[in-house]
Parts: structure tokens; C-alpha cells; sequence
């Protein structure tokens, strides 16, 4: 279906059009609970989509959800809600990672580091990771298969591991650390499948001597060290990409996600350490960076779609952030400072995580049944006709 040229069709009261005539709203929308519920699409969910699309009003995809490339994600959800999308207007909980190849401010290249990929379905993670750019990529698995005695209980996923492994860059040399497995950089991509080894691993690298395997800090619970000594020896920076304790599946309640996985991490630190705090970068709505790193790929994206050679698209004013969890969609929407001065509007959708009757934390500007009762009423508070056939 060819974008159809900007939609005329508003009322007196113009106040989502910027002066060249072009939408100056756009939309995010959150996908489980949203779009799709486990996997099948939300009725009215195409149709909201489709009309957008139609209209040439910009949206993003914004989602907690991962453990594909996104080139495979956008494939399947285009099918499944027929209608054509991109990556370019597509955030999953880990897509941000991929600025790490390079570095950012506060970390350097890790193009060329050994990474630690953890969660998802069989090394599909790893996979993904490779696709942004990193080179040398290793996985529990890796290191289970090559090491079984690092975790007692090794044969019970060891089908599971099997398909999934290579074979390690360096082997765990405890007697000779420098030519021992070093881990650069620990990167939760997923939901853990298998818990106890990630997490066994996991405590190892962040226990370790400047991340190598095999080998204990003795800093570690120093008293005259910062945080006790804890973390305070090279380890490797740990990343979380998804903070939602919960999320909503074909379960009649909602189950434990990513987040649950690091609350219980940080519980077996906690105790492992005398309740040192654990340091670690965490990404996902509800966090800032990944609603900047959304907004600037929304910019770009709607610039794309509106504009045309040496034409300048006017100002983004208003995001409608559409999601179904109070805790990282709503919040998120709300506490984001845009530092382009976009207004973030949340609205709250009943087809997933949050419960009618239920009181939310962070209260959303509205309530509605679903995403495209969402679409309608942006439109419009924004003046736009509000009729979606
Ligand atoms: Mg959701």
C-alpha cells in the first residue's frame, strides 16, 4: 500500500498541524499487550496502524521485547498485522546496545571485546549481537559446554546447549590468568532460559578479578574500597535491556520477566556480598535513554516519511505513547524530558498487563479499551477527524 499524501481531513480547531501542513504529532506504541497478544494480533490493532499509515502519520514501535535481529521481528509483525514496517521506526529492548560497538560517553569500543550475551532462545542472542557489530561474542552455553563442572546441575539443559554452542576463544585457566577467558562486558539481551547458569555466571564475572573466569578479586569486601570492595577490580560492566518485572502472556496473569530475573540477581548479590548495592546499567522503557534513543530514530523516521528534498518538516510537538503497562509504558512517557521539548502523552490500554479497577502507580493522561480507541481519541485531541473505518 504507496503513503497516501497528508490527510486534509480535520476539523476548525488545526492544532496538530504544523505550518506546512504536516501532522505535528506522532505516535509510540508499546507491542505485547498493544498490538499482539501472545503473538496474535489485538483486534483493532491493523486498522489503527493501517490508518496511520494511510494518512502518512508518523509511529514508532517501542518495545521491552527482544531476543531476534529487528530486521526478523519487523518481517513477522508486517505479516501478522499486515501492514508495512521498518526498521527504522523500530526499538526493541535491546536495539540500543548497538551504539556499544562504537562506544558512547561513558563506555568505550567494545567492537573488538569479548562480550558475555546472555537470554534469549538457543544463541539467537549472540547472533543478534554479531549483527550490530560485535565481534567476539560468548555465551553461558559456551562456557558450560566447555567447563560442565561450572555448574553441577549441567545435564539437564545440556540437549538444549548442544546446538547452540562454540567453542571458546580462551579456556578458564585459573593458573594462568593471562591467557584465561576474559570478559569484557555482561549483556542480558533476553529473558533468561536457563536462570540458575546465567545467574551462576554472571556472579562469577562480577566476583573476578578484571572479568577473568575463574578467578576471585581480593578486593572483594574491603572495607577501605568504595562499595566495599565489591565491583571495584576491572569486572565487567553489566547491561540489563528490559526492566519489566512482569508482562502480559496467553496466562490469565501476568508472569515474571527480564526484570524479575535482575530483582533476583541483585537478591543473590545482596546476600553473596552483605548487601553491597549492585552496579549495573539498565535500559528498556521505563528508562530515559531508551525514550531518547526512540525519539531520535522518530525524528529521523517522520523527516523521512514527510519530508521532501530541501523541504524542512516542521516541529514534532506531541508523541502519544501507547503501552498496557503503567510501570515502564505510562511511567516513562511521563517522567521523560525530551530534550527537544516534545511533549510525551500517555495513554493506558486494557488489553494487557493493566487490570480495569486496578489503581496504577503512575497514572496515564487516559484510559481507553484498546489501541485503536488509543488512535482515535489522539486524533482527536489533536483535531483531527477521529473515524477509523
Ligand atoms: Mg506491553
Amino acid at each position: 500500500m504507496a503513503p497516501s499524501r497528508v490527510s486534509r481531513r480535520f476539523s476548525s480547531a488545526t492544532t496538530g498541524i504544523a505550518e506546512d501542513g504536516s501532522p505535528n504529532f506522532a505516535f509510540a506504541f508499546d507491542i505485547d499487550g498493544v498490538l499482539l497478544r501472545s503473538s496474535s494480533p489485538i483486534p483493532g490493532a491493523s486498522a489503527a496502524l493501517t490508518h496511520l499509515h494511510n494518512n502518512n502519520i508518523p509511529f514508532i514501535l517501542l518495545t521491552n521485547g527482544g531476543g531476534k535481529h529487528e530486521s526478523a521481528r519487523v518481517a513477522e509483525l508486517s505479516k501478522k498485522l499486515n501492514i508495512p514496517l521498518t526498521e527504522e521506526n523500530f526499538v526493541q529492548s535491546h536495539t540500543p546496545f548497538r551504539q556499544l560497538v562504537e562506544g558512547s560517553e561513558e563506555t568505550q569500543s567494545l567492537e573488538d571485546k569479548t562480550i558475555l550475551v546472555t537470554g534469549g532462545d538457543g544463541d539467537k542472542c549472540r547472533k543478534v549481537a554479531e549483527m550490530y557489530g560485535f565481534k567476539n561474542v560468548v555465551t553461558p552455553g559456551d562456557i558450560l559446554m566447555a567447563h560442565p563442572n561450572i555448574w553441577p546441575f549441567n545435564q539437564i539443559f545440556s540437549d538444549y546447549y548442544h546446538n547452540n554452542t562454540r567453542p571458546l576463544p580462551r579456556p578458564i585457566d585459573p593458573a594462568n590468568p593471562s591467557k584465561s577467558l576474559k570478559i569484557d562486558a555482561i549483556f542480558v539481551f533476553n529473558d533468561p532460559r536457563d536462570w540458575a547458569l546465567d545467574t551462576q555466571i554472571i556472579l562469577d564475572l562480577l566476583l573476578s578479578k578484571e572479568g577473568i573466569l575463574g578467578t576471585y578479586s581480593e578486593k572483594n569486601g574491603d572495607p577501605s574500597l568504595p562499595n566495599n570492595g565489591w565491583q571495584q577490580d576491572g569486572q565487567p560492566k553489566l547491561f540489563f535491556s528490559n526492566p519489566d518485572l512482569f508482562w502480559a502472556t496467553s496466562y490469565h496473569m501476568p508472569r515474571l520477566g527480564q526484570g524479575g530475573f535482575q530483582a533476583s540477581l541483585e537478591g543473590v548479590w545482596s546476600a553473596t556480598t552483605d548487601g553491597a548495592a549492585l552496579r549495573r546499567t539498565t535500559i528498556g522503557k521505563p528508562h530515559t535513554h531508551t525514550y531518547e534513543y526512540a525519539e531520535k530514530l522518530l525524528i529521523r523516521y517522520r523527516a523521512k516519511l514527510l519530508g521532501e528534498p530541501a523541504k524542512k518538516v516542521g516541529k514534532l510537538d506531541r508523541v502519544f505513547m501507547v503501552g498496557d503497562n503503567p510501570e515502564s509504558d505510562i511511567r516513562g512517557a511521563n517522567e521523560f524530558k525530551s530534550p527537544l521539548g516534545t511533549e510525551w502523552t500517555s495513554v493506558l490500554v486494557k488489553t494487557g498487563v493493566f487490570r480495569e479497577g486496578s489503581n496504577p502507580t503512575y497514572k496515564p493522561k487516559v484510559i481507553v479499551n484498546d489501541v485503536l480507541d488509543a488512535v482515535k481519541w489522539a486524533l482527536k485531541q489533536q483535531g483531527w477527524n477521529g473515524q477509523i473505518q
